[in-house]
């Protein structure tokens, strides 16, 4: 039978339908408005670029609009714009990939975490995600749209940064645990959403936790120019989920799968959940944000952390004193070798001394016993201590 190719219905509001489809076709419809959205951040205009933030010029300033009625963006604004992008970038520790969803779960902005938990009454809270696919290090999850969206769902993405090392490393052989430790620790992610898009992408691009592409380096210069909050609900909710032992144990099976492949790491294939796994998945009771334990889990991370760093500054210490240690027995085997050069080199003018030395007594009729006796006599040595040394 001849594949048919899957064309989204466009639903009156401009969105597309998600709902109803099946996994297959809800992953084709987000790849397909993932590159809509990065083909539309290339052509936006008035976007507050890294070289205005760092050249702020007349020209460059009049063409990023007004900032309030009538008001337009000043040369200050702009400076404080990059002094919170460089305190966002230090904070979020840009150097390391991803964040631990304890310290997202700490930063994240309440009216977020209250619709990740369906705590308001506007509308705007969710009820429902569902963990569907896996590809590699990235789990895909279909969230829900609350009741007052025009969209029907969103798609998160989130990436585990440290999957790769604990594949090859399970503690104790134990993926189970492997996969615990992944979705608590660092991770990446992305969701299609409108509050991701013009509040937050560009902080996870500047902090390094953004699942890309999509990229986003237009400073939010109205939406969010204090760079505040972290995530939105979708992913607020995805990846509290992802702490659950329901979704874990799925992950934990693909993960042992991925390990028994060649060349893992590169694994490309999505694996769909099976309707086993997806009723597994439903178990999770997992399912509100809680910033109390995430509190305690950060400040638990922080101290492992901390001991972590002191671990490596002792092994540090260590090696350089392994290396001091080697560096002196290097210099004192150099020295020895130096003298024993310089001894043979004074054995050798000796040996060479005695025999001309020699040479002149046997002409006078004298011996060899009378030559080393005399000759000893020149240096202070022994007879014998002599003979040791020109034999
Ligand atoms: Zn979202």
């Amino acid at each position: 039978m001849p594949k048919t190719k899957f064309v989204p219905e466009k639903l009156s509001n401009g969105s597309f339908a998600s709902a109803g489809l099946n996994d297959k076709q809800f992953n084709q419809l987000f790849n397909r408005i993932e590159k809509a959205q990065k083909k539309a951040r290339r052509n936006a205009k008035r976007t507050l670029k890294p070289s205005t933030l760092t050249n702020p010029t007349p020209k460059a300033l009049k063409a990023l609009g007004e900032k309030a009625k009538g008001q337009r963006f000043t040369k200050e604004d702009l400076q404080r714009f990059d002094k919170n992008r460089q305190r966002h970038k230090e904070k979020y520790d840009s150097r390391t990939a991803g964040i631990t969803h304890a310290f997202l779960v700490k930063n994240s902005r309440e009216i977020d975490i209250k619709r990740a938990n369906d705590q308001v009454d506007d509308g705007t809270g969710i009820t429902q995600a569902n963990f569907y696919a896996i590809k590699g290090n990235i789990a895909q999850i279909n969230v829900r749209a609350s009741i007052g969206s025009k969209h029907q769902n969103h798609r998160v993405k989130v990436r585990f940064e440290q999957w790769d090392e604990l594949i090859q490393s399970p503690p104790k052989g134990d993926y189970q645990k492997a996969v615990q430790l992944a979705c608590a620790g660092r991770i990446s992610f992305d969701c299609d959403c409108g509050r991701h898009q013009y509040w937050y992408r560009y902080l996870a691009t500047m902090g390094n936790y953004a699942l890309a592409p999509p990229k986003e380096f237009a400073f939010p210069k109205i939406k969010n120019p204090e760079l505040s909050g972290v995530a939105c609900k979708h992913v607020l909710k995805a990846t509290t989920m992802l702490q659950s032992l329901a979704w874990q144990r799925i992950l934990a099976t693909q993960m042992k799968a991925q390990a028994k492949r060649v060349g893992f790491g590169s694994d490309s294939r999505t694996h769909f959940l099976s309707d086993d796994e997806k009723k597994a998945a439903s178990k999770n009771r997992k399912t509100k944000v809680n910033v109390d334990e995430a509190q305690r889990a950060h400040k638990k991370y922080e101290r492992s952390q901390a001991a972590m760093a002191r671990e490596l500054e002792k092994r540090k210490r260590d090696g350089q004193r392994s290396i001091k240690q080697a560096r002196k027995i290097r210099k004192q085997s150099n020295l020895i070798k130096k003298q024993e050069q310089q001894l043979t080199a004074q054995r050798d003018m000796l040996r060479v001394g005695f025999k001309n030395f020699h040479d002149g007594y046997k002409l006078q009729g004298k011996s060899r016993d009378e030559a080393v006796k005399d000759y000893a006599k020149m240096f202070d040595v022994s007879a014998s201590q002599l003979e040791k040394v020109i034999k």
